[in-house]
């Protein structure tokens, strides 16, 4: 079932504030002055994709998620309000999540089949498509910092595993022992899924997700994306999710729009999903919500499962996805929200 109610046209304002005229012996002086346009502020995050559990969830975790989101939005929210770019708060949205062990990103991220936690980011720049991610690193206590430095201070896109680790201690990143991601919850998850490969059975189908993503549009006009995930329990021999990869998990143009993903990874790299929603909404005209409903309805065709959040730079934007959750929200001057559920939303 896809969730895409939430479609929010913001129009830009100009406001005529003063017209005078002015008489005198040099004749008729009109004088018109216009206030700057105001833009639209806005952030979108999300929190992961996936399944209720039977009997939903506690009324505690579900209140810790929500204000987690909050949190996230809010941080966000305050870079762009203070005349930051949607870069700058894209990341420090991303950060609270990854410092928060609810999400599967930095500290709480899931284990490998091996035991270990291995984390993937990307963050991308939509003014001029700069792009920085890391893969499979171990150590960096916040991936997105790692993407954002291998942007602006490398001539490279993508670096993994212990040459992205190498960089980014060069850069001062802060570095942590791998232990620090460990989590009773995730190391249980483990446990089970390794109980079930053992029984030979399959992984359950929408399990929880879990991955974080932002969007944003500055003042300025610009709009950006980033994600940070742990990527999939049980995930063997490196394998590398969506998540860090540009045009799959993570996309953003000022000339089309700025997704972030969570979900199935394989899936969102065989559709280009983040680049597809974003062409069509280039080439196509379609609207941001109809182009991230196509793409969604595309990958569960193909049997993936996931969401997306999408953002234009006129201010329109998308929640699209197929599981029976999403956690996620947005902020702009107007609107403070954050929703779990298919059925919440407008
Ligand atoms: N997309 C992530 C991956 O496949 C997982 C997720 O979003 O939960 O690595």
């Amino acid at each position: 079932m896809f969730m895409m109610k939430t479609s929010w046209l913001v129009a830009a304002m100009i406001m005529l504030v003063s017209c005078q005229s002015v008489s005198g012996d040099t004749g008729n002086i009109k004088a018109a002055v216009t206030a700057p346009t105001e833009r639209p502020l806005i952030i979108l995050v999300h929190g992961g994709a996936g399944s209720a559990r039977p009997g939903g969830m506690p009324a505690k975790d579900e209140a810790a998620y929500r204000a987690a989101l909050g949190y996230a939005l809010e941080t966000g929210y305050q870079v762009l309000a203070k005349g930051g770019t949607s870069l700058d708060a894209v990341q420090a949205a991303i950060v609270t999540m990854e410092d928060n062990p609810l999400f599967n990103a930095g500290k709480g991220a899931v284990f490998t089949a091996e035991g270990r936690n291995e984390l993937d980011s990307s963050i991308m720049d939509g003014r001029d498509r700069n792009a920085g991610a890391v893969a499979g690193v171990t150590v960096i206590k916040n991936p997105i910092r790692a993407a954002r430095a291998v942007m602006d201070q490398s001539p490279h896109v993508m670096m993994a595993r212990d040459g992205a680790e190498a960089f980014a201690k060069e850069k001062g990143l802060d570095i942590v022992p791998p232990s620090y991601f460990f989590t009773q919850k995730r190391w249980d998850q483990l446990l089970r899924a390794r109980a079930r490969a053992k029984a030979k059975a399959a992984l359950p189908p929408n399990s929880h997700f879990g991955t974080v993503g932002a969007v944003a549009l500055d003042r300025d006009g610009h709009i950006a994306a980033g994600t940070s995930t742990g990527g999939m329990t049980f995930k063997r021999f490196g394998r590398i999710g969506d998540s860090p990869i540009i045009g799959a998990g993570t996309y953003a143009s000022d000339t089309s729009c700025a997704v972030s993903a969570t979900g199935w990874g394989e899936f969102f790299i065989r559709g280009t999903a983040a680049r597809d929603i974003c062409a069509r909404v280039q080439w196509t005209g379609a609207n941001i919500q109809e182009a991230a409903d196509t793409v969604l309805a595309d990958l569960e065709n193909m049997g993936g499962t996931g969401g997306v959040l999408a953002l234009a730079p006129d201010g329109n934007y998308a929640f699209s996805f197929t599981t029976q959750l999403m956690f996620r929200g947005v902020r702009t001057k107007a609107d403070n929200h954050v929703y779990i559920y298919d059925d919440e939303g407008q």
